[in-house]
C-alpha cells in the first residue's frame, strides 16, 4: 500500500506559541548582531545582577559546593530537601504568612509558574495579570491554552493595581489573580491598602491569587515588604520566591512557592501540584542547600545591593526630570524603571533606532503591555554609574535629534 505524505513535510510548531513572546530576550539577538559586527552595546534590558557589579555571596557558594561534595548529586526528594523547605516555611511564618499548606522547590520562580498554572487550569479558563505584566505569565497561559485576561496598573497612581478595573475583568472562567510585587516592569511597590483590596475581591470571587515577590528584599526606600498571604489566611494564595534577584544566583535556577489558604479549600489543588512536582521528579539537588545559607546567613550582600541600587533609581529620576518628553514613578523597588515616552513614533521603532544608533539597548514597554496610545521603555538600572550614565545621556541625545 502506498502512503501518502502531506504537501509540506516541515514540522510546524503549535500554533498556540503565536501568542508566546518574550521581548526581553528577542531583542537581545539584535544586540547580538551589532556587538559581533565590533559595537560595544550599553545594555539596559536584562535583569541579571551578575553580568554587573553583583557577586552571589560566598556563602551560598560554599553551601552548594559542601552539598556536591557530601554526595547529594542524585535526585532530590520531589517537593525539596528539607532544610531548604524548613527554611522557607519559617522565613514565610516570620512574614505573616499563616496556614502554610505546602512548600514545595523549583528550577527557577519561572518553573514554579509553570507547575501551578498548569496544575490549575482547565483550557479557556483564565487568570488576570496586570498590564503591563512581566511576560512569562502570558507565555504559560498561552500554553495552556488558557484565556488571556489584564487588569489595569495605574501609571496615574503610582502603577497601582486598579482594583476597580481588576474586579470588573472577572468572567464566569477567572481562576486566579496575578500580583508582582515590586513590580516588574515598573518597580512600583503595593500598599497594604491596595493588597487588601486585592484580597477581598479574591474572597468574594473564591479566586487564587499568585503573589510574585521574587524581589521582596529589593525594597529601595526602607519600607517593610508585606507579602499578600499574610493579610488573608482564609484565602488560597501561592507566594513565589527565589535566589535569582534578592540572592543574586540566576543561574542556579532556584526558587520556591508557598500554598496557603483553608485547608479545606485548597487541599485538591495542593494535590494537583505535588503530583505534577513527583512527574518532574526534583529541583536541582546540591543547589538547595544554598536555600537555608541565603535564609538563616549573612545578609550583608543586601544592604550594599540595595544601596547602590537605590543610588543608580536616583540617577535614572534625575535624567528624566531634567528629559524633555520622558516622565517616569519613582521605583520603590526591584531595580526597573517604566518611563514614558512622549514621541509620535511606536516605542518598538524607539528602541530599534535607539539600538542602532547609539548601541543602548532597552525594552519596549508593547513587550510588557501598555495602555493604548502610550509608549515605554524599561530601563534596568543594574548597570553601574559608568555605563548607566552615559546609557542615559544617548538616549537624551537621540531623542533631541529626532524630535528636537
Ligand atoms: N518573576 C518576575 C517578576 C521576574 O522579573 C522574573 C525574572 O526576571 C522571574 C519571575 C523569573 O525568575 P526566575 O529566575 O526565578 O525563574
Amino acid at each position: 500500500m502506498s502512503r501518502t505524505f502531506p504537501e509540506t513535510r516541515e514540522i510546524l510548531a503549535a500554533a498556540r506559541l503565536e501568542h508566546v513572546r518574550y521581548a526581553i530576550r528577542d531583542l537581545a539577538v539584535l544586540a547580538e548582531d551589532l556587538a559581533r559586527q565590533g559595537k560595544q552595546i550599553l545594555p539596559l534590558n536584562i535583569g541579571d545582577p551578575v553580568i554587573f557589579d553583583f557577586q552571589t555571596p560566598a556563602h551560598l557558594i560554599e553551601a552548594a559546593a559542601k552539598a556536591m561534595r557530601d554526595g547529594c548529586n542524585g535526585y532530590a526528594p520531589s517537593l525539596g530537601v528539607k532544610p531548604a523547605l524548613e527554611a522557607i516555611r519559617a522565613e514565610a511564618e516570620s512574614k505573616g504568612i499563616r496556614s502554610i499548606q505546602t512548600v514545595f522547590v523549583t528550577e527557577g520562580v519561572s518553573e514554579a509558574v509553570d507547575l501551578v498554572l498548569t496544575a490549575l487550569l482547565e483550557p479557556h479558563d483564565s487568570v488576570l495579570t496586570p498590564l503591563p505584566d512581566y511576560p512569562l505569565y502570558d507565555a504559560v497561559l498561552a500554553k495552556l491554552n488558557a484565556r488571556p485576561n489584564s487588569y489595569n496598573l495605574d501609571e496615574s497612581n503610582g502603577w497601582q493595581p486598579d482594583v476597580d478595573h481588576l474586579e470588573s475583568q472577572i468572567t464566569r472562567s477567572t481562576r486566579g489573580l496575578v500580583v508582582i510585587n515590586p513590580n516588574n516592569p515598573t518597580g512600583a511597590v503595593y500598599s497594604q491598602a491596595t493588597l487588601e483590596k486585592i484580597v477581598e475581591v479574591a474572597r468574594r470571587h473564591n479566586l487564587v491569587i499568585f503573589s510574585d515577590e521574587i524581589y521582596a528584599r529589593l525594597m529601595l526606600d526602607g519600607e517593610p515588604h508585606i507579602s499578600i498571604a499574610s493579610l488573608a489566611p482564609d484565602v488560597p494564595v501561592v507566594t513565589f520566591g527565589g535566589l535569582s534577584k534578592e540572592y543574586l544566583a540566576p543561574g542556579w535556577r532556584v526558587a520556591w512557592g508557598i500554598v496557603s489558604g483553608d485547608p479545606a479549600v485548597v487541599g485538591p489543588y495542593v494535590q494537583g501540584i505535588h503530583k505534577l512536582l513527583r512527574a518532574r521528579l526534583s529541583a536541582n539537588h546540591p543547589l538547595q542547600y544554598a536555600i537555608p545559607a541565603a535564609l538563616q546567613g549573612p545578609q550583608d550582600h543586601l544592604q550594599e545591593t540595595v544601596n547602590k541600587l537605590r543610588r543608580r533609581r536616583d540617577l535614572v529620576m534625575d535624567w528624566s526630570h531634567k528629559t524633555r518628553r520622558v516622565s517616569c514613578v519613582s521605583p520603590r523597588g526591584a531595580f526597573y524603571a517604566f518611563p514614558r515616552v512622549d514621541i509620535p513614533d511606536s516605542d518598538d521603532d524607539f528602541v530599534r533606532g535607539l539600538l542602532a544608533e547609539e548601541h543602548v539597548l532597552v525594552v519596549n514597554g508593547g513587550g510588557f503591555g501598555q495602555a493604548p496610545g502610550t509608549r515605554h521603555v524599561r530601563i534596568v538600572f543594574l548597570p553601574p554609574e559608568h555605563i548607566l550614565e552615559p546609557a542615559l545621556g544617548k538616549i537624551t541625545a537621540y531623542l533631541e535629534k529626532h524630535w528636537p
